[in-house]
C-alpha cells in the first residue's frame, strides 16, 4: 500500500514538474528567440504587419519583452591630427625659385632685351631706367643702376649676350646685397628664448608669416612660443592657433576680445621662458590709425616684454603688391620701432621685384625673410643671388 502511495506521488511529482517546464519553457525560449529573431531583423527588412498577424504571433509579441536593440558604439573623437613635421629652412629659396622667377623675369627679360641693342644710345638709357622704376626699385636707385650700367658697358663694352647677362647680373647684386647680416636672431641666450616682434600693416600677411616662421623654426629643431597680440582681430588669435597646434607650437592668447596687446606679449614670453623654450613669436596689431596710436601700442608691447628679457628682432612685415604705397606704410613703421628686418611677403604675385632693393635703401634694413606663396612652407630666408637669378630667368 505505501508503495502505492510512493509511486502516485512520484508520479504526480514528475507530472507537474514536465507540465511546468512545459508550460514556462516555450514562454522563455520565445521570448529570447524572438527578442535574437529581431536584431538580426533589424539588419533585414522588418516583417509587415499583416505577416506578423497571420503567422499568429501578435500575442506573443504583445507579451514578449521588449527586443534588445544593440546601441551602436558612441563613435569615438576624431583623433587629433598628429604633429606636422615641416621642412628645415635651408635651400628653401632654390626650391621655389621657379615661382620667383615666374613672376619676375618680365622685368629682367625687358632689360636683357634693352642691354641686347646694337646701339645703346640714350633713349635706349631712358627705357631702361624706366624698366627699373615701373619694378618698384625706386626712382634714385634705378638713376644708380642705370649710370653705373652705362659706365659698365663704356669700359668693358660687353657685347655677347652671356656679356651682358653677367654685367647686369653683377649690377643687381651689388644692389640686393647689404653688409648687414640677414641670420635671424632666434637663439636662446642667457638662458631666455629669443624673442621676435612682428609687426607691419593688417593685410600684410603678418599672422601668417608668424604661422609660416614657427613651422620653419620647429622644422629646424627649435621649440616656439606664439604671442597672438594682435587681439583686435578675433579670427587672427585663432588662425595663429591653427598654425600652432599644427607643429605643437604653444599658443598664447587672451580669452578676450580686445584685451591688452602688451599683456598677451608679456604672459607669452613669461611662459616662453618658464618652459624653456627656444622663442617666441608674438604676432601684433597692425592698425594704423595715427603714428601716435602705433608707437603708444609698439612702445608699451615692448617696454613690457623687456621687464622679463630684450626683444631680439622686429621684422617688419611687408606687401610686395603694394608699392609706394607700401614702402610709405614701412617708413612709419620703422619711425616707431627699430625694425631689424623685412619680411617681403607675396613676391610670388608680383613682377615688381624691385622693391627689394627700395625697401632696403629706404630703411637701412636688410630683408631677411620672403613669402614665395599661400602654402605653410612658402616662406625662405632671403638670398641675393638666387632672387637676381631668378629676375634673370636664369
Ligand atoms: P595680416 O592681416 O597682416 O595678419 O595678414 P594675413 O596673415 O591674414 O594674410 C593676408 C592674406 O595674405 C592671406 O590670404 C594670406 O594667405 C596671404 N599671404 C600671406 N603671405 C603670402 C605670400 O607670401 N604669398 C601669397 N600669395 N599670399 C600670401
Amino acid at each position: 500500500m505505501l508503495e502505492y502511495i510512493i509511486l502516485i506521488v512520484v508520479v504526480g511529482v514528475l507530472l507537474l514538474g514536465v507540465g511546468g517546464s512545459m508550460l514556462l519553457r516555450p514562454r522563455g525560449m520565445h521570448g529570447v528567440r524572438r527578442g535574437r529573431a529581431r536584431e538580426l531583423d533589424l539588419t533585414g527588412p522588418m516583417p509587415k504587419a499583416s505577416e506578423q498577424n497571420s503567422s499568429g504571433t501578435g500575442t506573443a509579441t504583445a507579451t514578449a519583452p521588449p527586443p534588445t536593440i544593440e546601441r551602436p558604439a558612441e563613435p569615438a573623437a576624431p583623433p587629433r591630427p598628429s604633429l606636422e613635421k615641416p621642412p628645415p629652412s635651408a635651400g628653401r629659396m632654390v626650391r621655389l625659385r621657379a615661382r620667383l622667377a615666374r613672376s619676375q623675369s618680365g622685368f629682367g627679360t625687358a632689360l636683357l632685351v634693352l642691354l641686347s641693342r646694337d646701339r645703346l644710345d640714350d633713349d635706349t638709357w631712358d627705357e631702361i631706367e624706366e624698366v627699373l622704376i615701373t619694378a618698384d626699385v625706386g626712382v634714385t636707385p634705378a638713376r644708380q643702376i642705370t649710370s653705373d650700367l652705362q659706365t659698365r658697358v663704356k669700359v668693358e663694352g660687353a657685347k655677347t649676350p652671356d656679356e651682358v647677362r653677367a654685367m647686369l647680373r653683377a649690377e643687381l647684386l651689388a644692389q640686393v646685397e647689404t653688409e648687414a647680416s640677414r641670420a635671424l636672431r632666434t637663439q636662446r641666450h642667457e638662458g631666455r628664448p629669443a624673442v621676435v616682434l612682428v609687426v607691419g600693416v593688417n593685410g600684410t600677411g603678418k599672422t601668417t608669416t608668424c604661422g609660416k616662421l614657427a613651422r620653419s623654426l620647429v622644422g629646424d629643431g627649435e621649440t616656439v612660443v606664439l604671442g597672438a597680440a594682435d587681439t583686435f582681430r578675433a579670427a587672427a588669435a585663432d588662425q595663429l592657433q591653427t598654425w600652432g597646434e599644427r607643429v605643437g607650437a604653444k599658443v598664447v592668447r587672451s580669452d578676450k576680445d580686445q584685451a591688452d596687446p602688451a599683456s598677451v606679449a608679456f604672459d607669452a614670453v613669461a611662459i616662453g621662458i618658464e618652459q624653456e623654450a627656444d622663442v617666441v613669436l608674438i604676432d601684433t596689431a597692425g592698425r594704423l590709425h595715427t603714428k601716435n596710436d602705433l608707437m603708444d601700442e609698439l612702445g608699451k608691447v615692448k617696454r613690457v616684454i623687456e621687464k622679463r628679457t630684450s626683444v631680439d628682432e622686429v621684422l617688419l612685415v611687408l606687401d610686395a603688391t603694394t608699392g609706394q604705397n607700401g614702402l610709405r606704410q614701412a617708413r612709419v613703421f620703422a619711425e616707431v620701432v627699430d625694425v631689424t628686418g623685412i619680411v617681403l611677403t607675396k613676391l610670388d604675385g608680383t613682377a615688381k621685384g624691385g622693391i627689394v632693393i627700395a625697401v632696403q635703401r629706404e630703411l637701412g634694413v636688410p630683408v631677411k625673410l620672403v613669402g614665395l606663396g599661400e602654402g605653410p612652407d612658402d616662406l625662405a630666408p632671403f638670398d641675393p643671388a638666387t632672387f637676381v637669378d631668378a629676375i634673370l630667368g636664369g
